[in-house]
């Protein structure tokens, strides 16, 4: 008799996506002439820059030439793409990172998720609210969690850290003594940053209590203000505590394509029962090579081609075509009386919905009064509740064609 892994139990269903998938089905089924605007899941629709999808084609090429051709490569990802890596994201902007504290994969999704493979069941998790749900469900899936209260709506052993307009999108430091802190910025779902200052308090923090930071900077590409770190790492100290999660995803329109990184410098460090210091990258390293055979050698030759000058260049024009949306979304909602938070750095908007609604009744609200779809910020947690997201990653056209029927919607 096989056994399961009974933590997976205690996983809380998620029908967000499904739920409004049908949602959208029904309503379309009774209002075929509807149409309906999209600006609910977080995917990005400008197609792979053509810097990418040279390199994509010369590296086909190469695969099958005698020469060219390449079999496994190495786990932690070509030399070509790390050191590209270190170069162009870190010394660049005077963070002394190396190559071997680099490891190539195939998505910020599975980095941030399988990371909780090299730490201890009893370490205390602190992580905000609302919040990317990998945080949450792999610690539950790690038997992190404790059991989930369904009265009070969170995980017994989970400390959660609430984001919302009160406290103006900036978590407090724990009250208790947390070991592990997820933090994303720019944030997904709200869309806000943290500034330098604010990211310190939490490197101290980290420092003081001996704790590890995670930290998530899958949108640290759509940064337009001075004084938001980029980087954990330009933060003094951090490079002892912290973490770092980059994608090309939202980057480079990676989505379909899959390739990321995570940065564990030499200097961050776990520690055994006994107190033995033990390198976080040795262990990430052990557990690379064991569960992991590296990224596609076209795929990390695409990646490559983001920092090549022509790469650079049209990659932040997609980047600044999902700014001018976020824009476009951001001023339309305020104009329309809206209290909306980020898209200033980030793709995502965030906007409080009328009093006394529900994030869910809003959603029915806005898809039958103006055909829009969007997702509703109870889905990201307890906290999320009564606010509600729209991206920027539609079209130009979209964005603005849902604006104006917001805007004649509220008045
Ligand atoms: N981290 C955050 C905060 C995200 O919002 C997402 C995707 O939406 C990811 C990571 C996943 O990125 P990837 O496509 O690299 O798996």
């Amino acid at each position: 008799m096989s056994l399961i892994n009974e933590n997976f139990l205690e996983l809380q269903d998620s029908y967000l996506f499904s739920t409004i998938a049908k949602k959208v089905a029904e309503y379309t089924k009774e209002n075929p002439d509807k149409k309906i605007i999209k600006l609910g899941i977080g995917d990005v629709t400008r197609p792979i820059v053509p810097a990418c999808l040279d390199a994509m084609h010369k590296a086909i090429d190469e695969m099958g030439t005698q020469e060219g051709f390449k079999g496994y490569g190495p786990e932690q990802g070509y030399e070509f793409l790390r050191n590209a890596i270190v170069e162009n994201d870190y010394n660049q902007y005077g963070i002394d990172i190396k190559t071997d504290e680099i490891f190539v994969s195939d998505g910020a999704k599975c980095d941030t998720g399988n990371i909780v493979d090299i730490f201890a069941k009893d370490n205390k998790v602190a992580i905000t609210d609302p919040v990317y749900p990998v945080y949450i469900d792999t610690n539950v899936m790690a038997g992190r969690s404790g059991k989930f209260n369904k009265e009070k709506e969170i995980y017994e052993n989970i400390v959660y850290l609430p984001v919302t307009a009160e406290n103006n999108f900036i978590p407090e430091l724990p009250k208790e003594k947390v070991d592990i802190i997820y933090l994303c910025f720019p944030n997904n779902p709200t869309g806000t940053v943290l500034t330098k200052d604010e990211l310190k308090k939490w490197v101290y923090y980290a420092k003081e209590n001996k704790s590890v930071i995670l930290y998530d900077s899958a949108y640290e590409a759509f940064i337009t203000e001075d004084n938001i770190p980029h980087s954990i790492y330009e933060i003094e100290g951090a490079k002892d505590v912290a973490i770092e999660f980059r994608s090309y995803s939202k980057t480079a329109g990676f989505t379909g394509l899959r390739c990321a990184y995570v940065v564990i410098p030499k200097t961050v460090k776990g520690f055994s029962k006994t107190g033995e210091e033990i390198s976080l990258n040795k262990l990430w390293n052990r557990r690379t090579c064991t569960k992991f055979n590296g990224v596609s050698y076209i795929v990390q030759r695409a990646a490559e081609a983001t920092y090549s000058k022509e790469g650079k260049e049209q990659i932040k024009q997609n980047i600044k075509y999902y700014q001018e949306n976020a824009q476009i979304i951001k001023n339309g909602l305020e104009e329309a009386g809206y209290s909306v938070y980020g898209g200033v750095n980030s793709p995502y908007i965030w906007l409080k919905v009328p009093d006394k609604m529900t994030s869910w009744e809003f959603f029915d609200a806005l898809l039958n009064g103006v055909n829009i779809v969007g997702t509703p910020g109870s889905g990201f947690g307890k906290h999320g509740e009564g606010y509600f997201r729209l991206t920027a990653f539609g079209t130009k056209e979209d964005s603005i064609e849902a604006i104006n029927r917001i805007k004649k919607w509220k008045n």
